[in-house]
């Protein structure tokens, strides 16, 4: 079977989220297929990509849109952008209506097959911590933002796109002056 349908049909973590708040079965949200330039390594779909089907089909894929300085019909489109994130399904919420965790077993199981599917993008957003973590190892976020220069114009480590960041956006101006201007022009340059 082919990866992404392989991926589709994945099941592994039915029990634990059958144990969340939400109840859930698993529907792994799969957007990627071979030579899109842009990866957009991310954390794990939400409550309304879970229903839908379509990976940041909610506030947080507007502010992502918004900073990457594109529209809806270039962001869904497989031939220019790659999503990978770190758990395919929607994790479930706790009981303060948080989202939980990509479940580990995902990445461990998926991530690199995923990856190899894609092949090399020209540009890679590592959204969120977890995917930072994994593909630089343990830090913090703020710094690696902060740090861009050292990993641009190939990677940009991002802040998740959440409401949750709204604070860390205002607290940070320095990412909306100076970082999404290279971000957006790396972006135009990179589609096809
Ligand atoms: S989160 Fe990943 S490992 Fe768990 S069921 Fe979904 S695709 Fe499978």
């Amino acid at each position: 079977m082919p990866l992404p349908d392989d991926l589709r049909s994945c099941r592994l973590c039915a029990d634990r989220f059958a144990a969340t708040h939400t109840a859930h079965r698993p529907k792994p949200v799969v957007w990627f297929k071979p030579g899109a330039p842009i990866l957009v390594a991310s954390q794990a779909p939400g409550m309304r990509a879970h229903t839908s089907g379509k990976p940041f089909d909610d506030p947080s894929g507007v502010r992502l849109r918004d900073w990457m300085g594109i529209d809806e019909k270039t962001f869904w489109n497989k031939d220019n952008l790659a999503i990978v994130p770190m758990g395919f399904c929607f994790p479930g919420y706790d009981a303060k209506g948080s989202d939980l965790p990509p479940p580990r077993v995902c990445a461990r199981t998926w991530r690199d097959a995923a990856l190899r599917h894609v092949g090399q993008p020209r540009v890679t957003l590592l959204i969120g911590g977890y995917a930072q973590d994994w593909t630089l190892g343990k830090g913090r976020v703020t710094d690696r933002v902060r740090d861009w220069r050292a990993f641009a114009p190939q990677v940009f480590c991002l802040p998740h796109p959440s409401w949750r960041n709204t604070a860390w956006l205002r607290k940070h101006p320095w990412f909306q002056t100076d970082i999404l201007p290279v971000l957006r022009r790396t972006i135009q340059e990179a589609l096809p």
